[in-house]
């Protein structure tokens, strides 16, 4: 990956001196999310800064033991009102997995309000927004966890990789890529995991801990979804999935048991793109899925009013759960009869 040498200059320039920083990552935060949050505070915390990570609401339950997350703070779960004081005095606020400030939700309104700290970007979505001091956007990247080795690499060498720091790199590189499956894999990642490697990380340990994690219930709604939930449009080719908060609640739902739940119609052969819609407080959650040419970044642009990568891409729909789906089906079509499905 091309790290920009001006652009780790000027990261060094800003750090030069204990700074109050603060590293705020995605709504729904996930393994990468986190993963690249903690790395980057594990690092700068060593070299002498003050650091604390935000996330805007709460993480899933089989994420727990990544070493380190009880110094996230979860916004919405934040009666002291520790993480808006943490924004309003921060010197540095640094988003990472991330490419817009709306993608904090209320957390946005405080890092807006200070107009004194510096911004940092690290990313891999595509079309990053604009209003940061210093970006490390990277589009090609496969996890941001992978941006931030080699942004840490670049900094301060790969002694810098404690075996703390290695397991939370890695968990954000592996549930970024489906444990090394998806596109954007090079020699140069397998590189950086044979470093993180090196330092005596569990991997078959980590694996069970994020894949084999789950409660009964999570099993049994993933079977309901698949068995009775899953509808096909395009001849076989295209796949919707929903789940309403009332059948949620039959399978003692708990927060990240949907995840992944998108990815399971594309093990059918034939299936080009995969729906979920989830039902929370107040809106429908849109998670999109495809295979290879098939652009669920720019489907979500335009018919949900979100965004992500050309293949994991999500959005919001604010309509009923029929609607939303109606919406969906007829979205589907047009897309289909452009050619790009
Ligand atoms: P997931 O389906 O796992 O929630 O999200 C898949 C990808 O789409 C992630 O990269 C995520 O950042 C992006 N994404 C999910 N929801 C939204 C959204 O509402 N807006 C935008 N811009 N991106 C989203
Ligand atoms: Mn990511």
């Amino acid at each position: 990956m091309n790290i920009s040498t001006e652009h780790i200059e000027q990261l060094q320039g800003l750090l030069n001196g204990p700074k109050k920083i603060v590293i705020v990552s995605h709504t729904n935060p996930d393994g990468d999310a986190l993963g690249s949050s903690l790395a980057l505070a594990e690092v700068l915390q060593q070299k002498g800064h003050s650091v604390t990570c935000i996330v805007p609401n709460r993480y899933p339950y089989y994420l727990k033991w990544i070493p380190s997350l009880e110094r996230v703070i979860v916004h919405s779960l934040d009666e002291e009102g520790r993480a808006e004081r943490a924004i309003g005095e921060a010197e540095i606020i640094i988003c990472a997995d991330m490419n817009a400030i709306s993608r904090l939700e209320n957390l946005g309104e405080a890092i807006k309000a200070n107009h004194s700290a510096k911004r940092v970007l690290i990313d891999h979505h595509l079309s990053p927004e604009e209003g940061f001091d210093v970006m490390f956007s990277h589009p090609e990247a496969s996890s941001t966890a992978f941006v931030v080795y080699c942004i840490l690499d670049a900094m301060y060498g790969k002694t810098v990789f404690t075996q703390t720091i290695a397991t939370q790199l890695y968990v954000g590189m592996i549930t970024d890529t489906g444990n090394f499956a998806f596109s954007a894999l090079t020699p140069e990642l397998f590189r950086a995991v044979a470093t993180l490697c090196e330092t005596g990380i569990d991997i078959p340990q980590i694996y069970n801990n994020v894949y084999n994690s789950f409660t009964e219930g999570r099993a049994r709604l993933f079977g309901y979804v698949i068995n009775r939930k899953m509808k096909t449009l395009i001849k076989g080719t295209v796949a919707y999935m929903s789940l309403t908060e009332e059948e949620m609640r039959r399978y003692w739902f708990q927060q990240g048991d949907n995840e992944g739940f998108v990815n399971y119609p594309l093990t059918v052969k034939k299936m080009r793109m995969s729906a979920m819609f989830t039902e929370q407080h107040g809106f429908i959650r849109v998670s999109l899925r495809s295979r290879g040419e098939v652009d669920v970044n720019t489907f979500a642009r335009r018919y949900f009013n979100g965004g992500g990568h050309r293949n994991a891409a999500g959005g919001k729909s604010f309509v009923s759960m029929d609607e939303t789906i109606r919406h969906y089906i007829e979205s589907v079509n047009e897309y289909h009869e452009e050619g790009l499905v």
